[in-house]
């Protein structure tokens, strides 16, 4: 008999990747976007689980907005983001009557849905499943490593501005990784520097440097520098593939 629930529905799924930040607005969701598309283009299955409940802004970056979950015997089918790219995404602005509807729950209504999103997506056969959580270390993110955690070994992507104050969210997130066994794949640095879409100059608007300071001082590798490229903006609203359109960008290469 085909086995279902939990262990059953991620038995296709090699590689589970938690994106995490300590504040919200640092480019969470943008990082977690751009690393699908970024595994897509390499050829692996990629899929994204949403579990930014009450800002769930990944259909609208991959533009997505609007469509349906069907039901199938092991459960919810993800949405495909678009019918020639390999990318499922489970997302709650999917099960919202309206897009901009406010989702005000509580902290256990929020850990059920979780719950059932991790247990009743029918992912398939994916190399990667990237699960954007909320801003912080919350009770969701400890349902979700909890909920995931006995059935595949988790890393962990965190996402910082350069300010010391988003760096030093990020250290909280690091301890919050040791204690719940994650594995740190490594920092990026989001929002680092501005990309002049006229001389394409990066001017350093804010500081520098505080995300792979941090990777240095604890030991975890900094996976690179994201500047702040109107580019991406436009992408991220328009859901356009970034890397695909914006190879010149000076955010591509941390992206891709
Ligand atoms: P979070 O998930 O941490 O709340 P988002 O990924 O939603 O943050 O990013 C917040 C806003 O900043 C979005 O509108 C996004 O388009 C924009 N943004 C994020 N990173 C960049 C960047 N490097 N360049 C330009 N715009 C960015």
């Amino acid at each position: 008999m085909e086995e279902t629930g939990l262990r059953g529905n991620l038995a296709g799924v090699k590689h589970i990747l938690l994106v995490l930040s300590g504040k919200g607005g640092v480019g969470k969701s943008t990082v977690s976007t751009e690393l699908a598309l970024a595994l897509w283009h390499t050829g692996k299955k990629v899929g994204i689980l949403d579990v930014d409940l009450c800002g769930p802004s990944i259909p609208r970056m991959l533009k997505a907005q609007g469509k349906a979950v069907h039901q199938c015997d092991s459960g919810w089918v993800p949405v495909f983001v678009d019918q020639d790219k390999g990318i499922s995404l489970m997302s709650i602005g999917f099960l919202l009557e309206k897009p901009d509807d406010a989702v005000v729950w509580r902290g256990p209504k929020k850990n059920a849905l979780i719950k059932q999103f991790i247990s009743d997506v029918a992912w398939g056969e994916l190399d990667f499943l990237i699960v954007d959580t909320p801003p912080g270390t919350s009770d969701e993110h400890i349902s979700t490593v909890e909920s995931l955690r006995p059935y595949k070994p988790l890393g962990a992507v965190l996402v910082t501005t350069p300010q010391v104050v988003s760096v030093g969210d990020v250290r909280r997130e690091l301890t919050f990784c040791k204690k719940m066994g994650l594995r740190v794949i490594g920092i990026v640095e989001n929002m680092s520097g501005f990309v002049c879409p006229h001389c394409s100059e990066c001017t350093n608007i804010f500081s520098k440097g505080g995300g792979e300071e941090l990777a240095k001082h604890a030991g975890v590798p900094f996976l690179g520098y994201v500047p702040l490229d109107p580019h991406l903006t436009q992408s991220l609203e328009e859901g356009k593939d970034f890397i695909q359109e914006f190879p010149k960008s000076s955010a591509f290469p941390a992206l891709a």
